[in-house]
Formats: C-alpha cells, sequence, structure tokens
C-alpha cells in the first residue's frame, strides 16, 4: 500500500484562502539567479546539497498543523502528519506527498545514499534513510532550510 499523502488530499493542511504551485511545473534558474534570490545558507543546502548542522533548525520543534513547503519553490512537500520525532536532529518524515520529491543516488560517503529534492525546481531537501517507523520504515531525513512551514491555523 501506498502511504504517500494524495495532493487532492492537502485540504485539511491548508490555512484559509493559501493556493499551493502547480506541482506539475518545472521552475528552472541558474546559479545566479538562486543566489540572488535566496540566503546565503539555504542556497548552499539547496543548490550545492550542504547539510546543515544537527539541531540547528527550529522546524525541529514544530509539532502544529500544516505544510512543509519548498524553501526555493514554494511547492508542497510534506504534511505535519507524517512528521515524527527522529532523536536526529533534523526535522524527518516517514512519507512525502505523492509526486512532490525526486531522488538519486549520492556517492559523498563510502557507503551511497539516496539523496531526494524538491521536483518541481530541483533543490535538495535532504536523504532517506529506511530507518524510519511504520507504516513505511522510511526516514526522510530533511534539511529545515529546505524547508517552510505554513501552518494550517494563522495565529
Ligand atoms: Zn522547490
Amino acid at each position: 500500500m501506498n502511504h504517500e499523502t494524495d495532493p487532492r488530499e492537502l485540504g485539511e493542511f491548508l490555512p484559509p484562502g493559501e493556493e499551493l504551485p502547480d506541482p506539475d511545473e518545472r521552475i528552472e534558474r541558474n546559479p545566479q539567479e538562486w543566489a540572488r534570490i535566496l540566503p546565503p545558507d539555504t542556497y548552499r543546502v539547496l543548490r550545492e546539497e550542504a547539510t546543515e548542522r544537527p539541531g540547528s533548525s527550529e522546524l525541529n520543534h514544530e509539532k502544529r498543523r500544516g505544510l512543509f513547503v519548498c524553501a526555493g519553490c514554494g511547492a508542497a512537500l510534506f504534511t505535519s502528519a507524517t512528521k515524527y520525532e527522529s532523536g536526529s536532529g533534523w526535522p524527518s518524515f516517514y512519507a512525502p506527498i505523492e509526486g512532490a520529491l525526486g531522488t538519486s543516488t549520492d556517492h559523498k560517503l563510502m557507503v551511497p545514499r539516496t539523496e531526494y529534492h524538491c521536483r518541481r525546481c530541483g533543490g535538495h531537501q535532504g536523504h532517506v534513510f529506511d530507518d524510519g517507523p511504520a507504516p513505511t520504515g522510511l526516514r526522510f531525513c530533511n534539511n529545515g532550510l529546505a524547508l517552510r512551514f505554513v501552518p494550517a491555523d494563522p495565529e
């Protein structure tokens, strides 16, 4: 069974009036354009696959209902319903929104890892490991800098 979130069922995670960008659109910018619109630390994660220091993201403690969207292009990547406390120091999820991510194999370390990125803009998000909780057994280990949280109930 597929435990990815059906993109047609995001209504309960969306604030009133919020519109999501078209997930099938593709955003292409050159490095200079990205560097102009992103803060330097966010640029290094999204466009150069840097990894932020563990425990540094305030999104580790984010427990409200809502959506985690790409910090580069605003595409919805994860819902709060799939977030869990992994103890890793990075925001962690057990399943993405269906069709939101693309993957590749990263050979930066001795053991190859599966890198994943926003399918809409290609921005690097994190790595997926097979030590996550039920129902998927997957751990999407995400850089907080690569995400923006949109609460379903704005204060
Ligand atoms: Zn994106």
